[in-house]
């Protein structure tokens, strides 16, 4: 594929899109007084309507996109989410309110808000919830917050969270942004939290244990009762990374098994699409004994309405103008109302049944670290081809050849050369059997022609690039010079 000029550099004096024809009756200028109109407009590219459209086409072809192939990036539920979603969250009545409106304009705004809280409430298990946050590692911060609130209105903060060495990076950046060292827990061989370790690690200078449930394996943390025990009995509180919700939704209530606080990925789980960089959504629940803490306001539900609290003395205060990312929010409440708790269910459960299929069916193919049957996502790594040379980069290069989006690469850390693959319940059996075959094709490739891989993309837009110099020496500027 050849590069896509800028549209500056196609550009050409008098071009235009669309010209008016000329006019055969007195021009009247004064129609137009008032108007924020410009004669000219410096720089602006002049090119004909069919090189706009042709230009533009052909960028948005140069992505990958989920209306156009699978997209199997492990951790980040990459699923198809429902138009009609968008649609909703489209209309102009919703679009256009305003933030600031006094509540008893927006009562019906306040009733989604409050609805989807008390709906991620039931599906959770907790008590509260907060749909402040605008991403899950906002959501962790601010679960961090609650947690500090809590331990320093029983006298001391304490020092120490404790986090898993299979996290999400965010998990020991948001512990640490609030001021907690980290102390890292082992996973044991079957890839799940050690409890040995982790009661000797539990003194009462932690204030908390992060866990992922089920964690980036996808492995179901199963001793998750013992593990809420070991911490609440040293008066610590446990945190759960819900990112992974979309394996147990309608199956399993994090507030059941122990859970303090949990935040979860509207925009993974619950039908906003992503991977553009937002917006998202991370809202966050509490027991009743971190409720007093949530940030303000609290939306309150009474006989004559809905009210807006923010009279509430042990507040951490607020993370997040206004209500949080309203769209986002009532596309998750469509979402919700539209497949019910049984359509919930076979969410988590066709997820799972995916994930298992493409485990066994790549069993042997690429290696497997940790070999427990999984939830709704499996790491596979590149140990197998590295006999040959050939890394998890070029397997995941060589997918794009596929017309495939590669897996998350080199995450988890516990897996040397992971390839990382979270098929989701919207894929359908011809998609996972089309990923299965490339990935067979690609292994066999490494032992017949390994040269292929390690010069893959050939047929992208862009080739194999520098990564580490990209990273270093940046180019900022259109046809400037690499910055140090
Ligand atoms: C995506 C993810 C996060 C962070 O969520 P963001 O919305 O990207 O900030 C945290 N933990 C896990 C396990 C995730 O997959």
């Amino acid at each position: 594929m050849n590069r896509e000029p800028l549209i500056f550099e196609i550009s050409s004096p008098t071009k235009k899109g669309f010209a008016l024809p000329h006019l055969d009756v007195p021009e009247n200028k004064d129609a137009l007084s008032g108007l924020p109109l410009r004669d000219e407009i410096r720089g602006f590219p002049q090119v004909s309507e069919i090189e706009v459209v042709r230009h533009f086409t052909r960028l948005s072809q140069a992505n990958f996109c989920i209306d156009t192939t699978f997209y199997p990036l492990g951790s980040c539920t990459m699923k198809y989410n429902p138009k009609v979603n968008e649609k909703i969250a489209a209309l102009p009545s919703f679009q256009d309110g305003h933030p600031q409106s006094p509540p008893e304009l927006v009562q019906g705004n306040l009733e989604i808000l409050k609805t989807l809280e008390d709906l991620l409430s039931e599906i959770t298990g907790m008590d509260a919830m907060t749909l402040q946050p605008s991403a899950g590692a906002q959501g962790e911060l601010l679960g961090m917050l609650l947690i500090r609130a809590g331990h320093e209105d029983r006298g001391h903060p304490r020092r120490i969270v404790l986090i898993p060495d299979s996290a999400h990076g965010t998990n020991p950046s948001s512990a640490h942004i609030c001021g907690y060292s980290v102390q890292e827990i082992k996973s044991n061989e079957r890839g799940t939290i050690d409890l040995a370790s982790l009661r000797q690690a539990m003194t009462e200078e932690v204030a908390a244990l992060m866990v992922t449930n089920p964690n980036t394996l996808g492995v179901f943390e199963d001793a998750i009762l013992e593990i809420t025990e070991i911490v609440h009995a040293k008066g610590g509180f446990v945190y759960m990374d819900g990112a992974n919700m979309n394996a147990l939704v309608g199956k399993f209530r994090p507030g059941d098994m122990g859970i303090d606080v949990i935040h979860l990925n509207l925009h993974k789980t619950f039908s906003t699409p992503h991977g553009g960089g937002g917006p998202g959504s991370g809202p966050v629940g509490v027991k009743t004994h971190l409720e007093p803490y949530l940030p303000v306001p609290i939306i309150n539900r009474s006989p004559s309405g809905f009210t807006l609290d923010h009279d509430r003395p042990k507040s951490i205060g607020r993370v997040r103008s206004f209500f949080g990312n309203f769209l986002v929010v009532l596309k998750a409440l469509a979402y919700i109302q539209s497949l019910g708790a049984s359509g919930l269910k076979e969410v988590a459960e066709i997820a799972v049944l995916n994930a298992n299929y493409i485990r066994k069916s790549l069993e042997g193919v690429y290696h497997l670290k940790y070999d427990s049957p999984t939830l709704h996502e499996c790491v596979f790594s590149d140990k197998l081809q590295k006999e040959r040379g050939i890394q998890n980069i070029d397997i995941a290069k060589r997918l794009i050849d596929y017309g495939l989006h590669p897996p998350t690469m080199s995450f988890p850390l516990i897996v040397p050369g992971a390839l990382m693959i979270e098929p989701t319940e919207t894929e359908s059996r011809r998609d996972l059997d089309q990923f299965i075959e490339a990935m067979k094709a690609i292994a066999r490739e490494a032992i017949e022609k390994p040269e292929i891989l390690k010069s893959a993309p050939h047929v992208s837009y862009v080739r194999r690039l520098d990564e580490t110099s990209a990273a270093r020496r940046p180019v900022l500027r259109w046809g400037g010079e690499p910055s140090e």
